[in-house]
């Protein structure tokens, strides 16, 4: 068996930690991190005092702790930055929406949610100009056949007339055009269910959970489910004309009406 020892260094100060009176302060510290690869460190204090009496009810000082720290979970959800939070994030969603599609004592999600309608639908950017990809017929535009992790995969088959402008502005506005997205479509569910859209949650109330990602081609896209549940919630079956169907032209009409214009600057026209 080989193994590399730690750098002399690192060895000193693990031991030194290990070998210290307060070493089970810190481990616990490190364990209710999750083992955060980056935690946030804390220092100060906080009293809590009886409006009234003035009486101290209870008092926290950082002074006390392991190195005078206090360790806080850093929360990212990106995984380059920090495994241990990004796969808790990962984990906490993917129970979110499953219990979404299932049901889920523990969240108060009754099983019968299973039974309402509900669309996965992806909402992509537009072309901003062809792309080196692989097509399921193998062959790239350019004619070659691109590896799963060549690094052309994504860029632009001609740099000269691709919209580089447009592919920025979109990703700017992504946030933007999900929630005039949201407008748009109670708008078109309150349509065919012939409701006032101002009214609509008396009888409807729309569910959703989404995700943001980049594509290859640097466009940020959104995966999401989209639910409809009865004025009440998950636990109200939805009204009658409130069919897959419905929900499935309302999500396409509404991601058709999608548009954001913005302002002129400099050589780039409105
Ligand atoms: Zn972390
Ligand atoms: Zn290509």
């Amino acid at each position: 068996m080989t193994g590399t020892l730690p750098a002399p260094v690192v060895l000193g100060d693990a031991l030194r930690v290990a070998a210290s009176p307060d070493f089970q302060r810190w481990a616990e510290q490190i364990r209710r991190t999750g083992g955060c690869a980056r935690p946030i460190h804390l220092t100060g204090s906080s009293t809590i005092r009886d409006a009234v009496t003035g009486e101290i009810l209870h008092s926290y000082t950082t002074t006390a702790e392991p190195g005078g720290r206090l360790r806080v979970a850093c929360g990212n959800r990106r995984a380059s930055r920090c495994p241990a939070c990004a796969w808790t994030y990962a984990g906490d969603t993917f129970h979110l929406i499953r219990a979404g599609l299932t049901g889920d004592d523990r969240r108060a999600v009754p099983a019968s949610v299973a039974t309402h309608p509900k669309v996965f639908a992806t909402l992509t950017a537009p072309s901003f100009g062809p792309v080196h990809n692989r097509p399921d017929t193998g062959r790239c535009r350019c004619g070659r056949t691109h590896d799963a992790d060549a690094p052309e995969l994504g860029t632009p088959l001609n740099p000269e007339s691709y919209d580089y402008a447009a592919a920025v502005l979109f990703n700017n506005h992504a946030g933007d055009l999900w929630r005039r997205f949201t407008i748009y479509l109670r708008r078109e569910l309150a349509r065919r269910l012939a409701v006032p859209v101002s009214r609509l949650r008396e009888t409807l109330r729309l569910s959703y959970g989404k995700v943001a990602e980049y594509q290859r081609r640097g466009a940020v896209h959104f995966h999401a489910i989209i639910r409809l549940d009865g004025p009440n919630g998950p636990g109200d079956p939805p009204p009658a004309g409130a069919t897959l169907d419905a929900l499935g032209d309302a999500i396409t009409a509404a991601a058709r009406r999608v548009e954001i214009t913005v302002p002129a600057t400099g050589p780039h026209p409105a």
